[in-house]
């Protein structure tokens, strides 16, 4: 279903030339209004006139979290402070908060956006969404619930917690599509086969799942547990929350980035050059028409590719492919670099094994090493010792084989890992406590 039929079919040449403006405007906004932006064009020796074109991209200085931080908290809002209808914070495991702030034209435009999105998961205005994400600083539940709205869906605003008596109100109130994280959605599953409701026989057909990473394993297991199609949204905070990108239910394959509102690059984490389309890399987004807090290149840290080729759902927005980690998620073990979704692919398909999983990471005379846990699923679970000692040899010769590092490898007992009502918490760093 095409929301907004007219913007998501642009031809390329006028994609184009609607970020020219964009970013030239934009420019134009920080460079007046925001000291820091005007400072960086100053000593690059560039102004607002030289950025004309979408080729002009490169000759922008980049933003990163770091920045954010140095002007906590509103140094980098554009717009004054009356304003600004509207505050979140991305909670940030480390170092402070970042506070993000919308006009009311941003809030519109981001219900606009999670309206268009939930339109690529095939919802309508008969769905009932049900959002799961937590409501509060956090984007996700004020996000998806005014995308929601928006669409002129019934939104059942249920946020995090309660896991038990949610799966209730599901069934109840006949929810047919479920906005929360992957791990969450897991949750909700387990929890419904404690009270004995099957989701399969539940009118839920989609789910839109983001704001941490995820698997392709983990999507079929989902769909096939659920009964559903489980689709992947993409956002963060700093460039607007949950929306920014959203697969299409017609191909599942990549996030349409809403190209009219941002401007996605991929660069080389290291040298920070433009990649060509198709190469893995560090994703950057341009905030073309955002007010409150207008980004120049923000360095997003996820690892992903852009891809420029048309889709069959006739969507013409550019697909960001499924983000295979943060740079600051990655762990280098003993020189290898490893994110935590190429744990969980060989973990998944390994018969037997569960989506609950942790990786400690702990530091022995100065070497880096892993434990994984995981948990096994009830039906294999054994309490025969050397059976389990014997499975889990194998899947540390798989982690050894595909990914080049040795792991310890434990299988815990079914429920024995922290379930999450947010973002799952998969790494351990035991190193960053001592
Ligand atoms: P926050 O600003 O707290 O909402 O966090 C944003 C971050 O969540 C992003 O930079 C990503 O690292 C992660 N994230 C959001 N959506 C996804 C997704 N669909 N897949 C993987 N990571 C995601
Ligand atoms: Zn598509």
């Amino acid at each position: 279903m095409l929301y907004d039929l007219e913007k998501e079919t642009l031809p390329r040449e006028e994609i184009e030339t609607i970020q020219a403006r964009r970013l030239h405007d934009l420019c134009v906004r920080v460079y007046a209004n925001v000291p820091f932006y005007r400072k960086r064009f100053d000593e690059i020796g560039i102004t607002p006139s030289d950025i004309n074109s979408v080729r002009d991209l490169h000759l922008l200085p980049f933003t990163e979290k770091q920045d954010l931080r140095n002007h906590y908290p509103y140094g980098l809002f554009a717009v004054p402070r009356e304003n600004i209808v509207r505050l979140h914070a991305s909670s940030g495991t480390t170092g402070k908060a970042t506070v993000v702030g919308y006009t009311a034209r941003d809030l519109n435009t981001w219900a606009e956006l999670v309206a268009r999105s939930l339109g690529s998961a095939g919802a309508t205005a008969r769905d009932f969404v049900h959002v799961a994400y937590g409501y509060g600083l956090f984007t996700g539940g004020l996000g998806a619930h005014y995308g929601a709205e928006k669409l002129g869906a019934t939104v059942i605003p249920a946020s995090g917690g309660s896991t038990r008596r949610q799966v209730v109100i599901m069934r109840d109130f006949g929810a047919t599509v479920l906005c929360c994280t992957p791990s969450y959605a897991l949750h909700l599953w387990e929890a419904g086969q404690e009270a004995g409701i099957d989701f399969r026989d539940l009118p839920l057909r989609t789910g839109v799942f983001g704001a941490e990473p995820w698997t392709e394993a983990m999507r079929a297991d989902i769909e096939q547990k659920m009964g559903i199609d489980a689709l992947n949204i993409y956002g963060l905070s700093e460039v607007m929350g949950p929306g920014v990108a959203m697969e299409c239910v017609e191909a599942k394959c990549g996030m349409h980035i809403h190209e009219d509102h941002f401007l996605p690059e991929i660069i080389d984490p290291v040298t920070g050059e433009q990649l060509a389309p198709g190469e893995t890399g560090e994703l950057v987004i341009t905030t073309l028409t955002k007010e409150g807090l207008p980004l120049l290149r923000y360095r997003t840290r996820d690892i992903t590719t852009l891809d420029y080729t048309p889709c069959r759902c006739g969507r013409t927005h550019a697909r960001i492919g499924r983000i295979r980690g943060r740079s600051d998620d990655m762990l280098i073990i003993r020189g290898v670099n490893v994110f935590p979704q190429q744990i969980e692919t060989i973990l998944l398909e390994t018969e037997g094994l569960t989506p609950y999983y942790q990786i400690i990471v702990t530091r022995e005379n100065n070497l880096d090493s892993i434990e994984v846990q995981v948990e096994v699923s009830e039906s294999f679970f054994s309490d025969e010792i050397r059976k389990l000692q014997r499975r889990e040899a194998g899947i540390q010769k798989n982690i050894k084989e595909f990914l080049g590092i040795t792991a310890k490898v434990r299988l815990v007992e079914p429920r024995s890992i922290q379930r999450s009502e947010g973002k799952a918490q998969r790494i351990v760093d035991k190193r960053l406590l001592s």
